[in-house]
């Protein structure tokens, strides 16, 4: 029998965590490193290296080494957010059978989870090095804001990767249960976590080992890497003004602007002004070689990053509505995630709730620390009872009605597990047939939310309209997984349900891709 750890698969960088003698710790690789770089990188003959070594392979080879690849987890190739990374990577971002994205690297298209999963026996690894046992389960953390498809696939990469999935928990929860588990307190928490990729911000109430979460709101396209994208955006048209050149269209000087933004903007956490050399990044119309030579200073980065904290902070208003708390009444701001190191970032949070930060958490390692308490408390038997966490679903579940509305079925917020029934009447004499559009979502129109599934309830017995009466059952588990079921109220019998439009994987599919025992 093997351990559970718990692991934070973050957009930048993963963690991994296990319970020690009643503590949390963030394991360490061979060399010391505690933080990994979610970057895979394929070299020769698909051959796979994962963390600081990948992401050295990114400067030279950005074309066969994967970053961000969360941010297409569970998406459809045909989305706004999947065209937008398209623009940002040097990777070829394919079209999965099921209309799913996937990532094209040297010719080979691989599903996300895929690559997900690389990430996830890597960490497997490192844990299985630091500790001398074997690592065969995990509780994962997902951004709260997460829907149903993104938390399946997350799953799925699980399964790929050989762990078994014990939970998903949030990764704002994650942090409360880190940082109250076993404290005895009694508070509203408040948990900004600005990480790589994704913003979320959460509100509990904690009492005592209860961590309920009142109310949870996100932008899974705010994060780290869009404040990159406007200092290098910023960096480029310098280029441009110096060079008279413009190199806006080569992804390998993007690619290296953006590593000398994410450079400058971890500097300019420290100090005031930075100087930014970037040679090497293409040739004049002469042949003779471009590179960019300037400063950066903390100023300039205000400008340029302001707009995206103040955007964070509408999603700040919209979670403590839906709380019906004001900023003041929150007792506790924590923060998490790498970009919340920005000073300016922890001076605008605590002028918004009127309050300082707490300071005594570390953004990077808190959300795998509070995985690897569940994980224990999951696994574990002791007489003392473990903390209890209370769940919300981050987004309405719907369903499509006349007219393209959406018909609310699970409203946001709402503590999970929990389930919802709902009676379907036929519409016309011997129908057969009924279809179920699921959409989850804050838009009253279905187009604009996500299309989980298109279940089509076939088999019904030929009768006059309104005779046949279908229950569908909507329910969402602890992981805020979705499951829809149905049964013929006539007969009692369940209704087999076609899912069409579905973005996952099939179990099959799942199988398939497992990464056998000798690892990959
Ligand atoms: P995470 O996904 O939580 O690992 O967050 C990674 C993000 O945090 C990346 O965008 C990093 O550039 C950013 N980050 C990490 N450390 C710092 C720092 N000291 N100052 C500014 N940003 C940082």
């Amino acid at each position: 029998m093997g351990i559970a750890v718990g692991i934070d698969l973050g957009t930048s960088n993963s963690v991994v965590a296990v319970m020690r003698d009643g503590k949390s710790v963030v394991l360490a690789d061979e060399e010391g490193r505690k933080i990994h770089p979610s970057v895979v990188a394929f070299g020769y003959g698909h051959s796979v290296v994962v963390g600081q070594r990948a992401r050295q392979q990114l400067a030279y080879a950005p074309e066969n080494t994967v970053y961000s690849a969360k941010r297409l987890i569970g998406r459809r190739a045909d989305s706004e957010e999947v065209d937008r990374v398209r623009r940002m990577v040097g990777w070829g971002v394919a079209t999965g059978p099921n209309g799913d994205a996937r990532i094209r690297v040297q010719g080979k298209v691989y599903a996300v989870q895929e690559i997900a999963a690389h990430i996830l026996s890597h960490m497997k690894k490192i844990a299985e090095q630091a500790t001398g046992e074997v690592v065969d389960a995990a509780v994962i953390t997902v951004p709260a804001y997460f829907n149903d498809q993104q938390r399946q696939a997350t799953r799925d990469a699980a399964t790929i990767a050989g762990l078994n999935c014990l939970r998903i928990i949030n990764e704002p929860t994650a942090a409360a249960l880190a940082y109250g588990f076993g404290q005895g307190r009694r508070q509203h928490v408040a948990v900004y976590d600005l990480g790589g990729g994704t913003f979320d911000i959460s509100i509990l109430r904690l009492d005592d080992d209860l961590f309920e979460v009142i109310s949870t709101s996100g932008d899974t396209f705010l994060g780290g890497d869009d404040f990159d994208g406007v200092i290098a955006d910023h960096l480029m048209a310098q280029l441009t003004h110096q060079a008279g050149v413009d190199l806006s269209g080569s992804a390998a000087a993007r690619n290296k602007l953006r590593e000398a933004a994410e450079r400058a903007k971890r500097a300019l956490s420290e100090v005031e002004a930075v100087a930014v050399k970037v040679p090497g990044l293409g040739r004049d119309a002469q042949g003779n070689p471009i590179g960019l030579q300037t400063r950066l200073d903390q100023h300039t980065v205000q400008r340029l990053i302001m707009p995206l904290i103040q955007r964070s902070f509408v999603v700040c208003d919209d979670a403590l509505n839906q709380a019906g708390l004001t900023p003041r009444q929150i007792d506790e701001v924590l923060l998490v995630g790498g970009m919340t190191r920005y000073p300016l970032i922890a001076e605008a949070v605590g002028h918004y709730f009127g309050r300082s930060p707490n300071t005594h958490l570390n953004p990077d390692e808190v959300v795998a620390q509070g995985a690897a308490v569940q994980a224990h408390n999951l696994t574990s038997f002791s007489e003392t009872p473990g903390a209890v966490l209370l769940d919300v679903t981050p987004q309405t579940l719907g369903i499509r009605t006349v007219g393209g509305f959406v018909e609310a079925i699970i409203p946001r917020n709402t503590p999970i597990p929990t389930q919802e029934a709902k009676t379907f009447h036929t519409a016309h004499d011997n129908q057969t047939e009924v279809r179920i559009q699921v959409f989850q979502g804050e838009s009253r129109m279905a187009a604009d939310n996500e299309l989980l599934g298109d279940f089509v309830l076939g088999d019904l017995e030929p009768m006059e309209r309104g005779k046949v009466k279908v229950k569908v059952n909507f329910a969402i588990d602890a992981d805020g997984i979705v499951k829809v079921t149905a049964q013929d109220l006539h007969t009692g019998n369940n209704v087999d349900m076609l899912i069409e439009a579905c973005s996952n994987l099939s179990a099959d599919e799942v199988q398939e891709m497992k990464f056998d025992d000798l690892g990959f």
